[in-house]
């Protein structure tokens, strides 16, 4: 057994075992010879110095059963003969709660599940500790003595530090052979459900977006010198902490903020500091410290009922994970953005909008975020890239090693981790069909989007970053429909100055090759958040100060931004659009801003566009009521069908619950769409729409039949929406909807599905 505490309780009572365990440890890892071999000494040598009659390592297999593959004191014969199911036996109970089990007298405990061909009646006390890696089990390591001991806590912490060693030596290999069950574990194939971030489908290989360090050094020479280096990450990880928080570019309030927080609360928590101070003086290093630390904790608190110290088990993973990085001085960020393979997916716990930017997109396929949501701004720069992208994938990154296969499904919001053959063949055929539909609308890249019966409706897409300008070209689309300028305010992390929008905006006008862009002026508020700006509180931000009520209440940020688009627009023609309009008298006062910002322009002999368009948005329903009052005042309308849905129907857009409860082909919303389309005829104001549903080819469908001619959209969806419109025949489309739409008082989507099936129509 492991020598009594002499003087310091906790310090020298393990200290004198442990170092020499260690070392053994490593010589048995070093020494040649098969797994089995090296798992027999283990369990020898571990027996010898915790003086127990048995000691044995029960190993995970691929369908979750136990099994005994080395043992010191019970009979030989049951090694690889003996098994337990999940949660079966005190050895099963180890395994499926991730916690010691130590009981005095094993045999009496309800749970002990006797096997006679072990031969272990003899054996009263008993103790078992997780063998851990990340968040899974491996396995289970035992000790057993005739006696009734009651194993001490350094008992416990001597058998975790075995395990620990144990679990990196398994994971490699190197204990149990690459063909035995122990290798497997973390090759197990797992699926974790998140939700859509960016449609997509990507096969490929893990990168984490910051690695973990592996702990490799365990033993310490001298555990004081451990100890101060310890001292001296904790205070400069509680340092950067507080920088984070008191930095200006934390908002207030927030998802991050929080997490950080609880950061903070963690790292000043004094058990957890004692704890990681007096492992290190047992002879670890300050690393393989912090280590074991977490594996304790993490079991700690997995043994919580309450759900809210479960959560924060991945917040205390992450604090640790810094400290280590902390001790092996590698910066923050310094992730692998050069040496990533070429079909990359992202792992990370967090990530900026602006990081993501930061990796190569010709190698990035996919990214998976325990946190974020589809209306983060990671979310929408995915989308702009063009990636398969899934967010609230909880557990994901303690499932993954760098380079393990997987598989990101952000249409039902699957990951498949080390996915099985079976598993990669049926997405590959999905993934192969889908790039044989992509080469398909890559031949029509060069064609126009006309209709059988000749009717040319033009497609754009939205876009809001430069690494969008790409697509113009890439889609075969006729211009930018919509440039939400919003993006760049909302990815930097502080208020970007009219020089850089200046800069945007040129890069803008010159990678548009002269092909129309409409710039729609600032629309912040409501779902779009700057990090940066302090929120005004509202209970309702999406009725609240956003758009162009913000713009008329601080002219001066909005003419800041209309001098930028002169300016970048010299010599070219220049489309300028404001969001959430609800009156007349917005459009009138708007238009007298940009006015006097183009006469001071002149004045000042800046040279200015070729011409002016100025356009409103059509998102709020006010408008539908005043719409001839509007339309004398602008030279085009843009239905804004996100908002105009959210505020007809009263739902919430970023609300799961109640965005798809009202259907977008709902004759009540295609009416209004259709008033829209009437008062631009009567007044010869072009009639355009940008929200998401005009990128869904049967919406779009309806849309073209009820008179629009220009629809803009992501990028991906004009190769579906052009083929589907040479496809058509307007006139017949629009006959049959006219009589669906002032006829039916529900949805028309499945007449219309069969209708246009019947049509012969390419959906
Ligand atoms: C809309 O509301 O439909 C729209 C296109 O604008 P956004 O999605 O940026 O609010
Ligand atoms: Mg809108």
């Amino acid at each position: 057994m492991v020598k009594r505490p002499v003087e310091d309780p906790r310090i020298s009572a393990v200290e004198p075992g442990l170092r020499p365990m260690l070392r053994r440890l490593r010589e048995i890892m070093a020494e040649p010879g098969d797994g089995q071999a090296r798992l027999d000494k283990i369990v020898r040598q571990t027996a010898g110095l915790m003086v127990a009659e048995v000691c044995s390592i029960y190993l995970k297999r691929q369908d979750g059963n136990l099994e005994l593959f080395a043992t010191e004191g019970l009979n030989q014969s049951a090694v690889h003969n003996t098994f337990m199911k999940r949660g079966e036996g005190l050895v099963g109970r180890c395994a499926e709660l991730a916690v010691p089990v130590n009981e005095p007298e094993a045999q009496s405990h309800p749970a002990f599940s006797y096997r006679p061909e072990t031969g272990e009646e003899i054996y009263h006390s008993f103790l078992a500790v997780p063998i851990l890696r990340g968040g899974d089990v491996l396995g289970v390591m035992t000790v057993q003595n005739k006696t009734q001991r009651d194993y001490s806590d350094d008992d416990v912490e001597a058998l975790q530090t075995t395990t620990m060693v144990l679990a990196e030596h398994l994971v490699s290999g190197a204990v149990a052979g690459a063909n035995t069950a122990a290798a497997f574990s973390r090759s197990v194939a797992h699926v974790v459900r998140g939700q859509t971030m960016s449609d997509g489908l990507a096969l490929g290989h893990v990168v984490l977006h910051e690695p973990r360090v592996v702990v490799t050094d365990l033993r310490a020479e001298d555990p004081e010198a451990e100890a101060k280096r310890l001292d001296g990450a904790v205070a400069e990880l509680k340092v950067s902490l507080d920088e984070l928080l008191g930095g200006e570019t934390m908002a207030e309030e927030g998802e991050h903020r929080d997490v950080l927080e609880a950061y903070r609360m963690f790292a000043n928590d004094r058990g957890w500091l004692r704890r990681l101070k007096e492992t290190a003086k047992t002879g670890l290093t300050a690393e393989a410290a912090v280590d074991l630390v977490q594996n304790q904790t993490r079991s700690r608190m997995l043994r919580q009922a309450e759900p809210f110290w479960r959560e924060r088990v991945r917040d205390l993973d992450d604090l640790s994970d810094r400290l280590l990085r902390i001790l092996a001085a590698r910066k923050f960020g310094e992730g692998p953005k050069k040496d990533m393979p070429h079909d990359a997916i992202l792992v990370a716990r967090s990530m900026g909008a602006a990081e993501l930017l930061d990796y190569d997109r010709a190698r990035l396929r996919g990214l998976v975020v325990e946190d974020g949501s589809g209306q983060s701004h990671v979310a929408i720069v995915a989308r702009a890239l063009g990636i398969a992208a899934v967010g609230q994938a909880r557990g994901v990154i303690e499932r993954v090693d760098p380079g393990d296969p997987i598989i990101v499904d952000a249409a039902t919001g699957e990951v498949h981790i080390r996915p099985t053959s079976d598993v990669i063949a049926a997405y590959a055929d999905k993934a192969r069909f889908q790039a044989r539909r992509q080469r398909q609308y890559r031949s029509l890249r060069d064609l126009p989007a006309v209709s059988k019966d000749g009717q040319r409706v033009e497609l754009h897409i939205n876009a809001g970053l430069p690494v969008d300008m790409t697509h113009i070209a890439e889609a075969g689309a006729d211009g930018i429909g919509l440039f939400r300028t919003e993006l760049q305010f909302m990815i930097a992390s502080s208020f970007p100055r009219i020089e850089r929008q200046l800069q945007l905006y040129r890069t803008v006008v010159t990678e548009a090759h002269g092909k129309p862009v409409v710039f729609r002026t600032l629309d912040i508020g409501g779902d779009k958040v700057l990090p940066y700006l302090r929120r005004v509180q509202e209970e309702n931000p999406a009725l609240g100060w956003r758009g162009i009520r913000m713009a008329l209440d601080r002219p001066a940020l909005f003419r800041t931004q209309v001098r930028a688009l002169i300016r970048a627009s010299a010599g070219a023609e220049l489309r300028i659009m404001v969001p959430m309009v609800s009156e007349a008298s917005e459009v009138a006062a708007a238009r007298l801003l940009v006015d006097r910002e183009f006469e001071l322009a002149r004045r000042r002999g800046i040279a200015g566009p070729k011409t002016l368009a100025f356009g409103i948005m059509i998102e709020v329903p006010s408008l539908l009521f005043q719409l001839d009052a509007v339309m004398k005042m602008v030279d085009f309308v843009s239905v804004g069908s996100n908002d105009l849905m959210q505020y007809l129907f009263a739902a919430d857009r970023s609300n799961d619950r109640v965005a798809t409860r009202f259907d977008t082909l709902s004759p009540i919303f295609l009416r209004a769409l259709g008033q829209v389309i009437d008062a631009g005829r009567r007044h010869k104001v072009p009639v355009a729409l940008c929200g998401e549903v005009g990128g869904k080819t049967l919406e779009a469908l309806a849309l073209v039949a009820l008179g629009f001619r220009s629809l803009s959209m992501a990028p991906a969806s004009i190769g579906p929406v052009k083929a589907m419109i040479r496809s058509m025949h307007v006139k017949r489309v629009a006959e049959r909807i006219r009589s669906l739409v002032t006829e039916s008082d529900t949805s028309i989507r499945d007449t219309l599905k069969h209708f246009a099936e019947a049509e012969g129509i390419d959906m």
